[in-house]
């Protein structure tokens, strides 16, 4: 039987670098294409400067855990290999960690998995662990005792094969008496079990919420705001103080910025602003960061010729209630903005641009200028948190519209690009 965990590890510092430089590449290319658009380009490049120093860090632990299992007994290998496995886990999901930081996968990479694997390479580790300097067969234990091992140079005439079993053995004895460690493996398998379900509320906070003091609810969620919808319900039944009820609208408003597809935090939220637990400015915030959009237009221009206007969304994010836009169109200066004007709400789905693309590019139109010099490019919308589809959008003889019988958040929204038209 072989045992890995008992000898050095295998790869050399070249291959491991190798392998850990070509998972770090991989990983900085993904990071970049997720990050172009929604990451200014000088972060972009300080993360991939880190992820390199980060990687040439976690190359040289290697070499030094390399070094240590030469100079060590048997029987302290597994850590050493536990170590190797932590490191090489720990150093793909830091680096994806600070590629894709403030970005929809931030998150994809979590740290429970590193926390898993140490642990059951312990386990493994402690079941085939080795005592001792005696030399073994390393097919049936059989011990070696012709002097010293074959693998020195020196040695006299020494069997090549098992005398017990016939295995070439040459090159391959096991030092130590094998013994497992029941304390090792029941360690390993505890943290391995830690890992992969302590340190994911996801399977059991649902269930155990209605039993959690409140405390311990809210700072696990505090901590993992990606932990199932029941929870999150539960917490909105529970009364908080002022400042937790603050802190958590803030955890609330931040993790929506990065998550746009988990809505039960958005929930918790708006029952908390429906209960009047929530700051008035919290809640200007949480609706106003709910529809993130520019107007993208060209710089400059010349008179009397096509002026192509649109509008980017970055994010357009239901939450219990559902977002609508009521888009009264593009204008220049302080015409009235009427041009490219909807009929139609336009509802969170048909806009935001879901979790691949950092932005989408909607409601394209023409605008055209005569006179020469700077002007203002305009472009008016309203936006509607309100409880349901059925309150559509209806324009009044005023030219804003009515607001909706449902809604608990309503605001004018105008955004602005200069144009030089030559
Ligand atoms: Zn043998």
């Amino acid at each position: 039987m072989s045992t890995p965990f008992l000898q050095p590890p295998r790869l050399s510092v070249r291959a491991f670098a190798l392998l850990t430089g070509g998972i770090t590449t991989t990983g900085i290319i993904v990071g970049v294409i997720v990050g172009i658009g929604s990451v200014p380009w000088t972060i972009l490049a300080l993360r991939v400067l880190l992820t390199a120093v980060l990687m040439g860090l976690v190359v040289w632990v290697y070499a030094r855990l390399l070094a240590l299992s030469r100079r060590i007994r048997p029987e302290r290998l597994p850590w050493v290999h536990a170590g190797v496995s932590v490191l090489g886990m720990s150093a793909f999901s830091i680096a994806m960690w600070i590629m894709l930081a403030g970005t929809q996968f931030a998150d994809v990479f979590p740290m429970w998995i590193i926390v898993a694997m140490g642990g059951m390479t312990l386990a493994g580790a402690g079941w085939a662990r080795r005592v001792g300097e005696s030399l073994h067969c390393p097919a049936c234990e059989y011990e070696y005792n012709h002097g010293p091992s074959p693998d020195a140079r020196e040695a006299s005439m020494p069997p090549l094969r098992c005398p017990e079993c016939g295995t070439a053995w040459f090159g391959r004895l096991q030092r130590g008496r094998r013994v497992s460690s029941p304390r090792l493996v029941a360690l390993g398998v505890a943290l391995a079990l830690f890992g992969a379900v302590v340190m994911n509320p996801v399977f059991y906070l649902p269930t155990l919420a209605p039993h959690l003091p409140t405390p311990i609810l809210y700072t696990v969620l505090y901590a993992s705001p990606r932990s199932g919808y029941l929870a999150w319900d539960e917490l909105a039944l529970r009364t908080l103080s002022p400042r937790s009820t603050e802190a958590m609208g803030n955890r609330v408003i931040s993790f929506r910025r990065r998550v746009s597809h988990d809505r039960s935090p958005g929930k918790w939220f708006e029952a908390a602003a429906k209960a009047g637990a929530m700051p008035a400015a919290m809640i200007e915030q949480f609706y106003t960061e709910g529809f993130v959009a520019s107007l993208r237009a060209p710089k400059r221009a010349k008179t009397g010729e096509a002026i192509d206007v649109s509008l980017e969304v970055r994010r357009a994010l239901n939450a219990d209630n559902v977002l609508g836009v009521f888009f009264a169109g593009y204008a220049v200066d302080d015409q009235p903005a009427t041009a490219g004007r909807q009929a139609k709400t336009l509802w969170a789905h048909e806009l935001d641009p879901g979790v691949l693309r950092p932005a989408r590019r909607v409601l394209p139109a023409s605008l055209r200028i005569d006179t020469p010099g700077w002007h203002r490019l305009r472009a008016v919308y309203w936006l509607s948190y309100q409880r349901s589809f059925t309150d559509e959008l209806a324009w009044q003889p005023d030219g804003t519209p009515a607001t909706p019988a449902g809604a608990v958040w309503f605001r004018r929204v105008e955004l602005e690009a200069p144009v030089l038209v030559e």
